[in-house]
């Protein structure tokens, strides 16, 4: 139930604006729990307007820090992602189009215009649901925190996975190994094909919160064996994970009827659902598997290699 804006506390919030990552933890040091870092606000006010947390007294804005909205590529093809950026500053980016499509297209799915202009990815990853993290993890990111003095680096599997956060530390880059765009040609087609795809199903066909996210990629050699293989699945209230075990088990075969199977019960055996209100544990399990399997079946189809199905 929403909160109406008369109900709020009287005593509106101070907004901080640090213009370094530094100042900023200096800042949540001396506010504590009565402060919280807040970029495009967007997760934040629907809590706040529904009544699952309260404004505190401090809000820390990251929106006048440099540092936090980079967005470079380094010798090794890895993309540096501030965490500030919104979306649609994302979108649009030329970099990101070539080397992170995947996640443009993940991007273009959040909500509405009006949102993606103020929505950061950062705050989307922080949030620990959010539809960008199935993308991420089979792109294999890292995340960067800073103390306000040192930085470390962490896979965000691992991140996702454990205890790893403390509110005295913030998100200052992600990234994302990328290579160059493929080139289709001849040659390259008796090398083998790359296949990634994410899809989002909602309650309707836009504007809508996730059910269910999957997201993956895939290498396939030219005889159909499946060289590499990413996939994850997120939606609703459930932490999006990788399949590692499934995705081990499978790679090295030859892409075939047995190892779709074999997706099919891994997937809908492994993924953590949450049920709510619209959707059950079931329902959750069958569509990811569901919606993996097809995208996996079209790579293979797309192969056309020793051992695709003819129709
Ligand atoms: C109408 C509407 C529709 C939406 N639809 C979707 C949707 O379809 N899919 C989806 O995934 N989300 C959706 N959202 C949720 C939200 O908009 C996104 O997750 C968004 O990307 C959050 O980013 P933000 O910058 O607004 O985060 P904020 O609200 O500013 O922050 C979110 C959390 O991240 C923390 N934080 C932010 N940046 C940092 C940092 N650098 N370091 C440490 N902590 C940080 C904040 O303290 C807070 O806890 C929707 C929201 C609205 C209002």
């Amino acid at each position: 139930m929403s909160v109406p804006l008369y109900q709020l506390p009287e005593q509106q919030p101070s907004v901080w604006q640090p213009t370094s990552v530094e100042e900023a933890m200096q800042l949540k040091h001396k506010w504590g729990d009565n402060s919280v870092l807040i970029s495009g606000g967007t997760w934040l006010r629907t809590r706040w307007e529904n009544g699952l947390s309260s404004p505190p007294q401090h809000l820390i804005s990251l929106a006048r820090i440099p540092a936090l909205a980079g967005l470079t590529i380094d010798n090794l093809g890895h993309v540096h992602i501030g965490p500030a950026l919104c979306l649609a500053d994302l979108m649009d980016n030329e970099l990101m189009r070539q080397r992170c499509g995947l996640l443009v297209q993940a991007c273009s799915e959040i909500a509405a215009p009006s949102v993606r202009n103020l929505s950061s990815i950062g705050g989307n990853v922080m949030t620990r649901t959010g539809d960008l993290i199935p993308v991420l993890l089979v792109m294999d990111a890292q995340v960067v925190w800073s103390d306000g003095q040192k930085e470390r680096e962490l896979p965000l599997k691992e991140w996702l996975e454990g205890p790893h956060f403390t509110s005295y530390e913030m998100m200052t880059r992600i990234v994302v190994p990328t290579s160059e765009p493929e080139q289709v040609s001849a040659e390259m087609a008796d090398k083998g094909h790359s296949y990634e795809f994410y899809l989002k199903v909602g309650r309707r066909e836009a504007f809508t919160p996730s059910v269910v996210t999957v997201a993956g990629s895939l290498r396939i050699e030219a005889d159909g064996t499946l060289a590499a293989i990413a996939l994850s699945a997120g939606g609703g209230s459930a932490v999006p994970a990788r399949f590692k075990e499934l995705e081990d088990a499978v790679t090295g075969k030859l892409l075939s009827k047995e190892v779709l199977q074999t997706l099919h019960k891994g997937v809908s055996d492994d993924f953590d659902a949450v049920a709510d209100d619209y959707a059950g544990v079931a329902y959750r399990k069958m569509t990811a598997a569901n919606l993996i399997v097809s995208e996996c079946y079209k790579a293979w189809r797309k192969g056309g290699g020793a051992y695709a199905p003819r129709s």
